[in-house]
């Protein structure tokens, strides 16, 4: 795998300096800047093919950042927020971020990110996902033209409701899907009732999918936040 283009954005020095040293160890390239700012500059100039954002900028909010560079970028964008911001992060997913890393998080938490986007990456510029009408990942086959479902040779007997939940997973293989995101896709809206329900039909299509309870190897919960479709290997 080429090592990609990563912007860094991050005011704080001693943070910035964690990511920069981790980065430079792996081989990755990378570009800094310390604000919104700079960093819009930055991705216009550079085009980095991963953005790393601080949601706590000084000069502007990072969900800014993520809107401006989403109006002509898809470049994976991985937010970088504080404990004391949940709230934010769930808005910057909505606004178009693909994932998140927790303050304070290890060297091994930002290298696993980055591995998983990568693979997204490698999925979204072979087109595998949008331009193939049947989704393979592991045992589980998507077949979006046929309408239905394998796990191995066994055809997943789902309700309607659980294959469109399997769909758009898998349409956004690797990106974690809030729960706003998800219900709104789902019931084309998004109150408190529909997320309920929607970790009630959750549950159901894991129990057909996964293969134990204990240690689900296709859908990751995040606790909160949402859900995502792991790229199983
Ligand atoms: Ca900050």
């Amino acid at each position: 795998m080429n090592k990609p283009l990563i912007l860094v954005v991050e005011d704080d020095p001693s943070v910035r300096n964690l990511i920069t040293t981790t980065l430079k160890t792996n081989d990755y390239r990378y570009v800094v800047a310390p604000n919104g700012s700079t960093a819009i500059m930055e991705a216009t100039s550079h085009n980095p093919e991963i953005i790393l954002l601080d949601l706590g900028l000084p000069d502007m909010d990072g969900v800014q950042v993520i809107q401006t560079v989403r109006s002509w970028s898809n470049a994976p964008i991985i937010v970088i927020s504080a404990r004391s911001e949940d709230n934010d992060k769930i808005h910057a997913l909505d606004a178009g971020a693909d994932d998140y890393l927790t303050k304070p998080f290890s060297v091994e938490e930002l290298l696993a990110r980055l591995r998983v986007t990568q693979r997204r990456l490698a999925l979204m510029t072979a087109e595998m996902v949008t331009a193939s009408s049947v989704f393979v990942n592991g045992k589980l086959k998507v077949d979006y033209a046929g309408g239905c479902a394998y796990l191995g040779e066994d055809e997943l007997h789902l309700t309607p409701i659980e294959y469109k939940l399997l769909c758009l997973l898998s349409k956004n293989v690797g990106k974690v899907l809030t729960h706003t995101f998800i219900t709104q896709n789902i019931w084309g809206r998004s109150w408190d009732n529909d997320v309920a329900s929607l970790r009630v039909f959750m549950a159901t299509l894991r129990k057909k999918l996964e293969p134990t309870e204990e240690s689900p190897q296709y859908i990751q919960t995040h606790i909160g936040v949402g859900y995502r479709m792991i790229k199983v290997n």
